[in-house]
Formats: structure tokens, sequence, C-alpha cells
């Protein structure tokens, strides 16, 4: 039932990775985040990926100790090297190291290369809940019970037959299907 935990980090990762150079200033890497509406960066040396800054580095390092974002480089408040996780380790497995590390983001790493990055978030958007039956649904794999989804337009989420039984969204009150139709005596199992 719960597949998302035992998927691939793969499945979850976001190739488009924003760099920034090492001597860049924290004001840069701020404005950076800001224009881009990202809270990390992957920082760079000669190219070549050495660490991340992240929002909360820029206030915890920089401006909770009353150091000037304008003089402060990137390279003296970034981690380096960063804590990578490979494409085929399993997101339970990027959870438990999230969590022992405090970290809210990860960097992918294949064959010494950083190739992406996933945040806690993205892995909380893949699990959501039907809400009549509340039972787990998987957006990785929505078919996994044999049961199409029904996404209302607030975001709730149902199986295709909860949402026939309670026909109006139970959180926005959206008709949730516009004609029930009885189903075709061969679309269903009856009549054997
Ligand atoms: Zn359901
Ligand atoms: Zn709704």
């Amino acid at each position: 039932m719960i597949m998302v935990m035992d998927s691939k980090v793969r499945a979850i990762t976001r190739s488009d990775v924003v760099t920034i150079d090492e001597d860049s200033t924290v004001e840069e890497a701020a404005k950076l985040m800001g224009s881009k509406g990202i809270g990390a960066l992957a920082v760079t040396r000669n190219g070549r990926i050495v660490g991340i800054i992240t929002e909360r580095d820029v206030l915890k390092r920089v401006v909770a100790e009353g150091r000037d974002p304008k003089l402060t480089k990137v390279r003296d408040v970034m981690t380096s090297p960063p804590i990578t996780v490979g494409p085929d380790t399993t997101i339970r497995e990027a959870i438990d190291l999230m969590n022992r590390r405090r970290i809210r983001r990860l960097l992918v790493e294949e064959e010494g290369r950083i190739v992406g990055i996933f945040t806690q978030r993205d892995i909380l958007a893949l699990t959501r809940i039907c809400l009549y039956c509340v039972k787990e649904v998987s957006l990785l794999a929505p078919t996994d019970d044999g049961e199409p989804l029904i996404v209302c337009g607030c975001g709730a989420i149902y199986h295709k037959s909860c949402a026939t039984t309670v026909v109006y969204c139970l959180d926005c009150s959206t008709r949730l299907i516009e004609v029930i139709r009885a189903p075709a005596p061969e679309d269903t199992l009856a009549g054997d």
C-alpha cells in the first residue's frame, strides 16, 4: 500500500538545480533565491558543485550573527561538501537521512556529478489522502490499487468510486462528477 516510501529518489529529483559561484556574496545568493522562488542554491567552484547554501544558512549564519550579506562570501556560509544521495536511494532512506541531519533538501549525485535536487515538500506532495475513504493515495503509482482518481479544483483528491458516492467535494462542496453514468454491463463483473 505505502509504495511511495519504497520508490526511488530518481522519481522526485528535479534536474533544474540553480547554482552560484562560491566567490559570490551572500546578498547575491539571497537575491537569486528570491528571483527564482527557491530556498537553496548549489555552490560551484570552477564550475563544479562543491556545496549548498540555503535560506536558513543565510538567516542563521549571516543575518542572526550580524554579518553583512554584501561582504560575506557564499563560500564562508555554505555547507561543503553537500550531503547527497544516489538516484537509486529509496525515499524511506532519504527521509531518514534528512531527519538525522536536520535538513530539508538533498542533492542527488550520480557518478560523481550532481544531477538534481529534491525537497521534503516534494516527498510530501507525493502522498495524499482520499478525502472520502481516508486511504492513502500514491501519486507516484496512482493505479496502484486499480482505482482512477478525481482531483477536485480545491486540491482534494478522491478515488473515482468514492467521488461517485459523495458527488460533492467534502472540502469545498463543488460537484465532483457532472454525470454519473451507470456502468455498462460489460464494464462490470456482474452477470457472471
Ligand atoms: Zn477513497
Ligand atoms: Zn473541493
